[in-house]
């Protein structure tokens, strides 16, 4: 990460066009909390990067939770007196509610109807609805496809199975050369949804094997899980290493048009949050930053008041604000290719600052040194971008006093982190900088916002 290329347009189109091949390669497998889905998606993963697969045993006690029973799913439908199977799992696995028990019986139209889930307001399209954790069974259809099923006898089946087994996650860890470690997380258990969270866990991918061939500071840990039990399995299983993760990040929901948001971590004023706010500065006036809420993703596991991890989210449109959420309608058109590039870019530079990120200290405090004998400084009039390095090199001076760090002088002077990155460098050569004694801690106070 230290020298981490920048991406151009052209590169990141290439990029954004694999990512979605990705994703169209990982829809049709039907996923959930456990099961071979799961197991296969990971497997796919395995291609890009060395991800090993964790199995925890049904049972397992995991904090106030229990690993759940494993769901698999063979076949699934709903037939009318003729034999014609009217709902279908193998035109969509989002037909059948998620760990949905096996039955195979036959019924009217009215009993049907209490195990049948649609959305009225959006009739074309198939919900996508679960029950981990009560035992039921039940079918998703649209609702225009509801209001044309006629009264007759049905026989419905699902050949599901649900027993003692494993709860399956992924894990990719590259070591830096220190311990100290950068945590990215996405949720892995959906079926056919494009934006939740294939555009995650695609987006994991890349970065993991991007990262894996870069010079790094940081250790870097990649979890691809079942969202909350896993988050939940993983935090317990491995409790005595979590102090080490210093940043995190939670990808989902990365694929569609809209703009990058970030969400803070619970005490929104670590380091992460001000880079992450930093970087979605600069993708334009339309990036949001949500502050905390213990409500969404992974980060609510990981922001539990007992582990209290400086662990943010990235997502474009937030979750339950867009129509299409959790319904068949997020498909593989409402994944944009140009999205993901771009999504899979701002995790690239959120990485590339924390990598970068430092305080020196300005080894000639007393007045200004003389830059212009030293070459640092233009005698005459510059071009604006002159200037800017004159003024980025100035604040760099003015404010490396040990205690500040490159990014909260990038912020000071409302100048990009790289402007003032690259000035340092420049002061750093011509000995007007030095390192801060090691063990000075990053500063980071309260007061970063998008305007
Ligand atoms: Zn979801």
């Amino acid at each position: 990460m230290k020298t981490a290329p920048a991406h151009d347009r052209a590169d990141l189109s290439v990029l954004g066009h694999e990512l979605h091949a990705l994703v169209t390669e990982l829809y049709p497998i039907c996923r959930s909390i456990t099961g071979d889905g799961l197991r296969e998606t990971l497997r796919r993963l395995q291609r890009f990067v060395a991800l090993t697969m964790h199995e925890v045993p049904t049972g397992t006690r995991v904090f106030d939770w229990t690993v759940p029973p494993e769901w698999n799913i063979r076949d699934a439908y709903v037939k009318n007196s003729g034999g014609e199977r009217v709902i279908d799992f193998q035109k969509s696995n989002l037909h059948v509610v998620s760990y949905s028990v096996p039955v195979h019986e036959k019924m009217g139209l009215e009993e049907l109807k209490t195990h049948l889930f649609t959305l009225p307001d959006c009739p074309d399209w198939i919900p996508y609805r679960t029950s981990y954790y009560k035992r039921n069974w039940g079918f998703c259809l649209s609702h225009r496809q509801l209001l044309g099923l006629p009264e007759d006898e049905y026989e419905v089946c699902i050949d599901a199975s649900l027993e003692n087994g494993h709860l399956t996650y992924g894990e990719v860890y590259l070591p830096g050369d220190t311990t100290d470690e950068i945590l990215i997380s996405s949720h892995v258990c959906h079926p056919s949804l494009a934006n939740d969270n294939l555009s995650g866990l695609a987006i994991a991918c890349f970065l993991a094997r991007y990262i894996s061939q870069l010079p790094r500071k940081y250790s870097y840990r990649f979890l691809f899980i079942p969202g909350t039990i896993g988050a939940i399995t993983w935090l317990c299983v491995n409790e005595s290493r979590v102090s080490r993760i210093k940043h995190g990040l939670v990808l989902a929901g990365v694929g569609d048009v809209g703009a990058l948001s970030y969400k803070k971590s619970r005490q929104g004023d670590r380091e992460i949050d001000r880079v992450a706010v930093h970087v979605l500065r600069q993708f334009g006036p339309k990036s949001r930053i949500l502050e905390f809420s213990p409500y969404g993703y992974d980060e609510r596991q990981y922001c539990s008041p007992g582990f209290n991890l400086a662990v943010g989210r990235l997502s474009r449109t937030p979750h339950g604000t867009f129509p299409e959420y959790h319904t068949s309608a997020d498909n593989l058109n409402f994944v944009d290719p140009c999205a993901l590039g771009e999504s899979f870019s701002a995790c690239v530079s959120i990485f590339s600052i924390l990598e970068r990120n430092r305080a020196y200290v300005n080894t000639s405090p007393k007045c200004e040194p003389q830059l212009g004998e030293r070459g640092l400084y233009r005698m005459m009039g510059g071009s604006a971008e002159d200037n800017t390095n004159e003024m980025a090199m100035l604040w760099v001076l003015n404010l490396s006093d040990g205690e500040h760090s490159l990014l909260e002088i990038a912020e000071r002077a409302q100048l990009s982190f790289d402007s003032i990155y690259y000035a340092a460098a420049a002061l750093k050569e011509h000995g007007l900088l030095k390192d801060a004694l090691s063990g000075v801690k990053i500063r980071h106070g309260r007061g970063a916002g998008l305007d």
